[in-house]
Order: C-alpha cells, then structure tokens, then sequence
C-alpha cells in the first residue's frame, strides 16, 4: 500500500456495487446487491487512507480493526481479512449486509469528511465474509471441556454469538428456541432479498461444528422454566436472548377489521413460512392498494414485500419528514427505485372498514416542531387537514417491544419502565445471579451488530462467573 500517496487514494473513484435491475427484484426474492468482484474489492481497499488514528474504528459499535482488514484486501488476503473482522464480530457477511454503515463507520470516515464517498466498509465487510462462507476455513483445535453447561435461550443475533463464545471457550452450550428455525428476526422478519437464508444457514452450521446444540420448538416460561434449567437439566448459567417481537400498535379505530397485520404477522408468515412461494401453502392476504404505517427498517421490508406479492400501489405512511427516518439510507433507495410512495407528515388517525375489510385510512397532515426525547422534530398536527387513502391491505410497522410474559418466563426478574429487562452494565448479568441478558431484550440500540457485541460480552463474563465460582 506504500506505493500510492493519499493524494492519489483520494482521486480514485468509488467501487459502486452492482444491483439487480427492478424488473428482477419484483418478480421473486433474490439479493438486490450483487456483491463486489475481487477487483472491484481491491479498487475499494485501495481508497483507504490507513488512519493513525482511525476515526471509523471508533463508529463501529463492536471496534473492528477496519483500517487492517481493509490493508488484508488490498493484498489480497481475503481469509486473512475475514479472520481479522472476526476478532470482534462473529458474523462478517451479515453485518455487511445490514449494518447501518452510513450512521456508523462510514460516517466518520476522513474520505467521507472531505465531500467524497466514504471508503466501502460495510461492502468490504460483506466481501470478505462472503469469500468466507464460499471458502470455508478449518475450524481452530478444540478447547479443554470445563465440565459446565449453559443455556441460552433465544437464536437471534445475541443467542447465536454468546452460544459460538462460550463453546470456544469450552463450555458444553445448548440454544433453546421457540420457533422451528434458528435466527430470530434474521430469519423471521429481514427479507431474503437482503440478507439471503443461506448465509445465516452457513452461520447456525458452524456453530453446531463447534458443539452447540439447538433445541427448536421449545419456549423457556412454557416448555421449560428458568428452574428446571437450573435443576434437574443441570445448567449453571444462563444467557437470554428473546429479543423484542411483540409488536406496538397505534391503537385508533378499526385497527381489528380483516386486512390488518402487524408487520411481525406479515412478515413472519412470508419469511419464516414461505408464505410468497407456491410450494408452501401459508395463507397470507395480498392487497392491491397496501399502506405501510412507520418509517424503520421493517416499514421498508413489509413495503417492499407487499410489492413483490403482487400489489398495484404500495404507500408508507409516515408522521415526520424523509430526513427523520430510522432506515438504512441504502434500503430508502431502493424502496424508492422499486416504486413504493411515501406520504410523509402523515398520522394515521383511523381505519374505515367495508363489511369487516379494512378499506381506507383516515390520516392528519402534521408539522414538524422542536425536537422532542429522541433528538427528532416532533410532529405537530394541523387542524383540518384530514385526508383519505383508500386501502385493502394495512401494515403496521411501528416498532415492537419487549413481551410482556418475560416476568413470568423469568419470575423475579428486574424490568426498567419501557419493560427492557435490567442488567448490570458491564457484565450484562440480570438481577437474578447467573443469568445474563443482551439484545434487544435490555435497553439501547435495537440492531444487530449491538446484539451480537452483547453477546460477546456477555459469553466473557458468563465465563468469569463460572471459573470465579471454583
Ligand atoms: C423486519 C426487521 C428488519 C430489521 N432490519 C435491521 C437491519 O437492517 N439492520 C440491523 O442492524 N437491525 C435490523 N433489525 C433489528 C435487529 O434484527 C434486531 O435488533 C436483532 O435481531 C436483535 O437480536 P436479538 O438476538 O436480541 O433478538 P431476536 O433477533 O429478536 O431473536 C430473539 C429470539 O428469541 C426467541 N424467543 C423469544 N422468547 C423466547 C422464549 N421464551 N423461549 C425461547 N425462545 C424465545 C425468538 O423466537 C427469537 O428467535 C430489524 C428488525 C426487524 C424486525
Ligand atoms: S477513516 Fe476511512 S480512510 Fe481512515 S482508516 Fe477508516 S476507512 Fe480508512
């Protein structure tokens, strides 16, 4: 890399990634990035400066060594880069995919900061861990066995990266799972055309290469509780990781008429039960007018399917402007190219049935005021500006929350007022001795780079607890 001075970094250009034409992207469930090609990969690797002090470093939640992996592209070591990322980050080619890269490493980056794009690092992440599932590399010698077992509950981000920890470490780790496929919401709610199946199927394998065992179809509160675990089935600590899939609704009228989803119900039944394939006979309402309530990342997804399940219009309804969005900006686009509309500083203030069908939305027209607790502009209605949007298919997108049996699942256990549950910031232990949690489950950023860097944390300290009892 010596060869080259900034100056001549600065001057090259951006590898654009290549995107699958819309025509194709509507017509099945295929990826709509492409990937970069090992020269594209390189090109990129080249525009990095190499900081000293590397400011991306310090965006990424889970401190990558980005300048270094970078540095192993440009040599073409690609394993070597993926390893490298891997020192932090368990899951490489997820995290290429859906980290919100533009809010994260990539909008500190000195090449960004000087009006230009800023390096590629969620595409370069993506890269190497793609060249990781298609080459893969020996699993490293096994650990001592340390005689002790742990539960985790839940397979989502945080369960599956706490789960690969701790039998690295030599703990004997079973995954117990409400659902019939390993995953949580990357498998049950972020469609296949972002994050492909097979990738997080190339993930659960190489955990269970490492010993961990998946029990499916089990749900900790019902199937088993917290003491059964701790009794008779013999585990000294346990890992939660349930995540927060119970969905908020708006609650105004007409919000139970037929045709109304909550978008974890739609999306569950076309992820996790196929519900857009022929081959599976999953019922699933497809509407030819579809309104989208929220402005996240799952408001894009339900947008998007609502559109490849064959719906004439699709319209986000959203209370603030296009720049309060929560989404990734990369997913904005193209939920834009493939045609949904957006309606923003629009409040859903009821829904009007026809014979029990939900059939229009009556909606205010707001305006953006001082910024409220979260740090965005409150929407302020304005009188008399109601309007109509005729609709037969409503999807509400409004964010979820803790569920509300994780009391009686873990009786005992401490929750804050947002009914996050409680732990001890840092060991991520809960106010109940030996059981830890991590995710969306206890309060703070809800992605999945986050769940994944708690369950890191989490696997050190379950670990400590386990050896200092000794
Ligand atoms: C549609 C959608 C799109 C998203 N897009 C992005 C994105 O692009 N980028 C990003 O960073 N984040 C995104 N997120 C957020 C991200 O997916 C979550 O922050 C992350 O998955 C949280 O991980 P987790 O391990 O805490 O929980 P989850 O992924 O929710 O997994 C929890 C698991 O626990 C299981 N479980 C729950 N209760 C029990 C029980 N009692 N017993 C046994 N098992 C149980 C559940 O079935 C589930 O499998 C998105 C979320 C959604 C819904
Ligand atoms: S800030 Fe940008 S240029 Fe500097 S090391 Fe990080 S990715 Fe490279």
């Amino acid at each position: 890399m010596n060869e080259m001075d900034n100056k001549q970094r600065l001057e090259l250009p951006h590898q654009q990634m290549a995107e699958l034409p819309v025509d194709r992207r509507l017509a099945g469930a295929s990826e709509v990035n492409v990937g970069y090609s090992e020269e594209q990969a390189r090109a990129e690797a080249q525009r990095c400066l190499q900081c000293k002090r590397p400011p991306c470093v310090a965006g990424c939640p889970v401190d990558i060594d980005i300048p270094a992996f970078i540095k192993l592209i440009s040599e073409g070591r690609y394993a070597d880069a993926a390893l490298k990322i891997k020192e932090t980050n368990s899951f490489p080619a997820i995290c290429g995919r859906v980290c919100p890269q533009e809010q994260q490493c990539q909008a500190k980056c000195v090449v960004g900061r000087t009006g230009r794009p800023p390096v590629g690092i969620g595409h370069l992440e993506r890269f190497v861990g793609d060249y990781l599932v298609a080459n893969p590399q020996p699993v490293s010698s096994s650990p001592e066995p340390t005689g002790y077992k742990v539960a985790i509950v839940g397979s989502g981000p945080a369960g599956l990266t706490t789960a690969g920890e701790l039998a690295k470490l030599g703990h004997e780790v079973t995954i117990f799972e409400a659902l019939h496929e390993p995953g949580g919401v990357m498998t049950y709610g972020i469609p296949e055309f972002r994050l492909p199946k097979d990738i997080i199927r190339y993930e659960i394998k190489a955990l269970l290469e490492l010993g961990v065992q998946i029990v499916h179809d089990t749900i900790i509160g019902r199937t088993l509780t917290i003491d059964e675990l701790f009794g008779e089935m013999g585990f000294a600590a346990v890992f939660l990781g349930l995540g927060a899939g119970n969905p908020r609704f708006l609650g105004i009228e007409g919000e139970n008429l037929r045709g109304v989803y909550s978008a974890n119900e739609f999306l569950t039944r076309i992820n996790l039960m196929r519900a857009y394939r022929d081959d599976y006979d999953t019922p699933i309402r497809r509407g030819n007018n579809v309104t989208v309530v929220g402005g996240g990342n799952v408001t894009l997804d339900s947008s998007r399917w609502a559109l490849r399940l064959g719906a004439e219009t699709v319209t986000i309804v959203y209370r603030r402007s296009r720049e309060e969005m929560p989404a990734r900006v990369e997913e904005v686009r193209h939920t834009e190219e493939e045609g949904v509309q957006f309606r923003f500083l629009s409040q859903p203030m009821r829904l009007l049935g026809d014979d029990g069908d939900v059939a229009a939305m009556e909606c205010l027209q707001m305006e953006l005021g001082e910024p409220d607790e979260s740090g965005r502009a409150r929407p302020i209605p304005i009188e008399g500006s109601e309007f109509t949007l005729p609709t037969d298919l409503v999807i509400i997108a409004i964010g979820a929350r803790v569920s509300p049996l994780v009391p009686i699942a873990v009786p005992g256990i401490e929750l804050d007022e947002g009914g996050h549950v409680i732990v001890n910031p840092d060991t991520l232990e809960t106010s109940i001795p030996g059981v830890f949690g991590g995710g969306d489950l206890i309060p703070g950023e809800e992605t999945i780079v986050r769940a994944m860097g708690d369950g890191r944390r989490a696997a050190q300290s379950i670990h400590k607890y386990l050896i200092d009892r000794e």
